[in-house]
């Protein structure tokens, strides 16, 4: 087990004028389940390439434990990585390959043997050891790529979006079951992956990166309810938050019939005219008053039901969407009013985009 810390860590790739990682500081602590997120080319992937030894560090420092690895060649950093695509040795039978690692750093054969056995036993793969990948699921492929990374009894394991060729329901279930695996290891943990259901269902925290820039890292509940800027507003949650720009009265900020109260510091010092306001779909709610909305498409997933349509706040027309009852949801055309409670609101800096406290 060991923390690891990125201490200003920035990749630059050649021919680009821009990092793809840029001055990156993060302290994950020992044990800890640490996730990185965020849209297609954010970084991600490189910030743990970065870790692994497999992308250069142009600048700033990676240490594992107090260890500095910014030089060191990926064998030495004592980490065990799982690939998207699993990277399995077809030749190979699964114990070969969950083995194949402790062969190569000269472990004799029957410690081999129990340490594939006892791993496999941890991941239900006992009935498969002496298979071929081809002759494996996918997800099976998938559990004998984290015994490759178990067996070494690593500091620290990466994953790179690991469950991405596993269909929904299996990802679902996968998820908890890795989930549950790190927590009984008891090992640091740092895990990318696109998907934000899964960043908030699997990590202690949340790293959220947006252009190679980190933007806010945090607990799932603290992304949720204290977003740091309209972009992890944005990129957390899912429908979206619903986020306006608004001009700023004296009393705060119009919506509907509901006035938002602003920070008094805000509304007396910044010289800010506009704000943004943000409201998650869950925190409207249908009433007899609020703001007006003609509804487009109603969405019914069982448990829930989404409307989205339009509205028209300060005299433009906006998409808006609600959560609504799913025993009985408005039909499409309807005219409904949405009630906005002004403690659910988030409010951002029109100028920075950076929430306001
Ligand atoms: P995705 O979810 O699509 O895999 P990501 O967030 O993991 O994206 P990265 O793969 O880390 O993003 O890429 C970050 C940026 O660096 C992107 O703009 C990408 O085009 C660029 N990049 C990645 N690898 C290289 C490389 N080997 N050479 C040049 N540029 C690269």
């Amino acid at each position: 087990m060991a923390t690891v810390t990125y201490d200003g860590a920035t990749c630059l790739f050649p021919g680009s004028d821009k990092p793809a990682v840029e001055n990156l500081d993060l302290q994950i602590e020992d044990g800890e389940f640490l996730v990185l997120v965020g849209p297609s080319g954010c970084g991600k992937s490189t910030s743990l390439r970065m870790l692994a030894g497999l992308e250069d560090v142009h600048s700033g420092r990676i240490l594992i434990g107090d260890r500095d690895v910014t030089a060191e060649e990926p064998k030495q950093r004592d980490i065990a990585m799982v690939f998207q695509n699993y990277a399995l040795y077809p030749h190979m039978s699964v114990a070969e390959n969950m083995g194949f690692a402790l062969k190569l750093v000269g472990m004799n054969k029957t410690d081999i043997r129990a340490r594939v056995a006892e791993t496999a036993k941890l991941l239900d793969l006992e009935p498969y050891l002496d298979r071929k990948p081809k002759a494996l699921s996918g997800g099976q492929r998938q559990r004998v790529a984290m015994g490759r990374a178990i067996v070494r009894q690593p500091q620290v394991f990466l994953m790179d979006e690991p469950l991405s060729n596993l269909d929904a329901k299996l990802r679902t279930q996968t998820r908890t079951q890795i989930a549950q695996l790190q927590r009984r290891l008891d090992t640091t943990m740092v895990y990318v992956t696109h998907d934000q259901i899964e960043a908030m269902t699997m990590g202690d925290r949340v790293a959220v990166l947006d252009h190679g820039v980190l933007q806010q890292c945090a607990s799932p509940r603290d992304l949720y309810s204290a977003p740091a800027n309209v972009f992890v507003a944005g990129f957390m949650g899912s429908p979206s938050m619903n986020l306006f720009t608004l001009p700023i009265t004296p009393e705060g900020v119009v919506l509907g019939d509901a006035t938002i109260p602003l920070p008094r510091h805000f509304l007396s010092g910044t010289g800010e005219r506009e704000v943004v306001v943000g409201i998650r779909p869950e925190h409207l709610e249908l009433s007899s008053t609020g703001i007006p909305m003609e509804v487009g498409v109603v969405e019914e997933l069982g448990s829930d039901a989404y409307i989205y349509g339009r509205s028209t706040v300060n005299g433009e027309t906006q998409q808006l969407v609600a959560r609504t009852d799913w025993r009985d949801p408005p039909r499409k055309g309807d005219l409904v009013k949405l009630h906005v409670d002004p403690a659910w609101v988030h409010l951002f800096s029109a100028s920075t985009g950076d929430r306001l406290v």
